[in-house]
């Protein structure tokens, strides 16, 4: 009875911030500069004010200072266990039956792994959800029974790959999505894992990422090319009156947001760019037209997009990292990082001002 009451009001204020708000969320986050930059005497052109924990600062080469606002900035000291405490309680929240989608967004090399996947010593974002998923549907069973499934994939050049079918003994099948009876959006055949603890669930997507770069030259090379997705489905039912929710947690390793020169690319490499491209402004578009309560979202622009469809707006859950770089070398790919997200939280970012 407690906890109903309880869930009910969790909710009745999430609402209400919600409609203050909105319910996307925007986290920049800087790495560090790293051992070869530092070798190189690289410039730091990233400034932080050190009594707001929401703004930071690019520094042109022309000395200008460009402000730009989010819902939360990362800096570089800020290690994996800060930026989990900020994202905890968006993504916990598929348990109390809401969507949510988590995006990590930047150039190659700025952390996008890092934040979601991390490594064995610095567990990230996934690693995290997982463990607190299992940890909190444990401390509620005595009124709540919740069942937890994964599910990873990726696209690549606009087609889907089903990660987990790569270790399991069934034949290769083409993904396509399907609009399901509740117009909710379907990937038949998609592998749906039923998961019992971390470790086991942990050691499953490790397989699904090693599956990422079969077929490829270099590893590195085609994860930074393709979207990667995991799907946590959470089947929850209340002991206390039956009530039972399905929903879906997302979190997603975007392909790198870089602009490739043109001189230089051709044949396979222009059209992975083309299709990266094409769905990276999909999804700005997507969010933005959310964000700014504007009546046509084109989901249907990308597969990404359509894919995610019905976990994205209404009152699901949205947060998306853009990942920095401090480096003077990365400074135009940061700043349109930077604008892309500002662009996607439907706020202008602040005036240029000079440097005193
Ligand atoms: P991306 O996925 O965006 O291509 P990675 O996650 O592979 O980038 O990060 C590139 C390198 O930088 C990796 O070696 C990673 O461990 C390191 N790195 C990224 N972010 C951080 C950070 N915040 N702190 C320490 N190392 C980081």
């Amino acid at each position: 009875k407690k906890y109903q009451e309880e869930s009910f009001e969790r909710r009745r204020l999430y609402n209400e911030v919600i409609e203050l708000k909105g319910n996307i969320r925007v986290f920049c986050r800087c790495r560090p500069l790293n051992q070869v930059e530092i070798d190189n005497g690289s410039n730091c052109v990233v400034e932080f004010d050190p009594s707001q924990d929401n703004e930071l600062y690019i520094i042109s080469s022309d000395s200008s200072k460009k402000q730009f606002r989010f819902n939360h900035v990362f800096r570089p000291e800020d290690n994996q266990e800060a930026v989990f405490a900020q994202t905890k309680p968006v993504v916990t929240s598929v348990l109390d039956g809401y969507n949510v989608c988590i995006f990590a967004y930047g150039q190659t090399g700025t952390g996008k792994t890092f934040t979601m996947e991390g490594t064995p010593e610095n567990r990230g974002v996934n690693y995290r959800t997982l463990e607190e998923l299992f940890r909190i549907s444990h401390e509620r069973s005595g009124v709540m029974r919740y069942e937890l499934f994964v599910s990873m994939l990726e696209v690549y050049n606009e087609k889907i790959r089903d990660l987990l079918l790569e270790n399991s003994n069934q034949p290769p099948k083409k993904l396509e999505i399907k609009q399901a009876a509740e117009g909710t959006q379907e990937v038949p055949g998609l592998i749906e894992a039923r998961v019992y603890g971390i470790e086991e669930a942990w050691g499953l997507l490790k397989s699904g990422s090693r599956a990422r770069s079969v077929g490829s030259t270099s590893a590195n090379e085609l994860s930074s090319r393709s979207h990667c997705l995991l799907r946590v489905t959470v089947k929850g039912e209340s002991l206390i009156d039956g009530q039972k929710t399905r929903s879906h947690l997302w979190l997603v390793d975007l392909a790198g947001s870089e602009r490739v020169g043109k001189i230089e690319v051709e044949g396979e490499r222009l059209k992975e760019s083309q299709f990266i491209n094409k769905s990276l402004s999909a999804l700005g578009d997507v969010i933005s037209a959310l964000a700014s309560k504007t009546g046509h979202v084109p989901y249907r622009n990308s597969k990404l997009t359509h894919m995610l469809q019905s976990s994205l707006g209404g009152d699901c859950k949205t947060l998306m990292f853009v990942q920095i770089s401090p480096s003077a070398a990365d400074l135009g790919e940061s700043l349109c990082s930077l604008n892309f997200a500002t662009r996607v939280r439907g706020i202008e970012s602040g005036p240029a001002r000079k440097q005193a």
